[in-house]
């Protein structure tokens, strides 16, 4: 049942709306008004007038909630990344750059523990902001930190994501702190840097893969099933492998 101070998911048409309920929350669309009183004591899959209430999954949320000041890693490459790294909750995982904390949503939803670095004082305060505001990432440890300056143990992770513009500075470090076998994962926008990366991974990681994920979606009139017009082209590369022992 939605109360004062909840989330909520409010979809009208082909459009989604992620509001908190306040006392004075309204949401006019087109000729159409909802008001507090209209969602208060209503139920996730409630139809009011035209609008749909539901409860906000993780998705929406970051889809919707977050604030963006860097480029994140949307839930189409994330959600992937988290199940592919391997990781339950008796998992300590590392990341880094933390950016506005989207991709850390999403691993530690799943880990035991995140430790997240990210070395911009203003993208780290915007993941806070993030993460505290959707009460999200409680076992989170955010590092405002260079990760290559980063004091870490050998072998005390069970995996590792890297959204960084030049991960492979950072190979044998992270080969160094991985546990053997645990699997590492990068995310790069062009081809020159996977190449690159590919290159420094040799000897140290292998069951070496890359690849890119495109979803196609579908309008959902099922007398004219077809696919949408329009549709992201690229958003990624993701580059996985396996720590050997080197
Ligand atoms: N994965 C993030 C998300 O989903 O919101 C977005 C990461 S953003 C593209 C890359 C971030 O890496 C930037 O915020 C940048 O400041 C940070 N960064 C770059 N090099 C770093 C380093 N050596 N240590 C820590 N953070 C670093």
């Amino acid at each position: 049942m939605f109360r004062e101070g909840d989330l909520v998911l409010i979809q009208i048409e082909d459009k989604k709306y992620l509001k908190k309920l306040t006392k004075n929350f309204h949401l006019n669309v087109k000729d159409r008004t909802l008001r507090y009183e209209d969602v208060i004591g209503r139920e996730s899959g409630d139809k009011v007038g035209d609008f749909y209430l539901f409860e906000p999954t993780l998705e929406d949320i970051i889809l919707l909630g977050f604030e963006r000041k860097t480029q994140i890693i949307y839930p189409k490459d994330a959600f992937y990344i988290a199940f592919k790294l391997g990781i339950d909750r008796s998992s300590r995982v590392l990341e880094f750059g933390t950016g506005s904390g989207a991709l850390t949503a999403v691993l530690s939803h799943i880990a035991m523990e995140v430790y997240s670095y990210e070395q911009s004082e203003k993208f780290y305060q915007l993941a806070l902001r993030n993460w505290e505001r959707f009460q999200l990432c409680k076992n989170v440890r955010a590092f405002l930190m260079d990760f290559s300056e980063a004091t870490l143990e050998e072998e005390s992770f069970d995996a590792a994501f890297v959204d960084v513009r030049e991960p492979w500075h950072y190979v044998d470090k992270v080969h160094r702190v991985l546990k053997r076998g645990a699997v590492c994962g990068f995310l790069l926008p062009t081809t020159n840097q996977v190449c690159t990366l590919l290159s420094h991974l040799n000897g140290k990681f292998a069951s070496i893969e890359v690849l890119e994920i495109f979803h196609r979606y579908y309008k959902t009139n099922p007398e004219r099933f077809r696919p949408e017009d329009r549709m992201v082209a690229h958003t990624a590369y993701l580059v996985f492998g396996r720590k050997i022992k080197d």
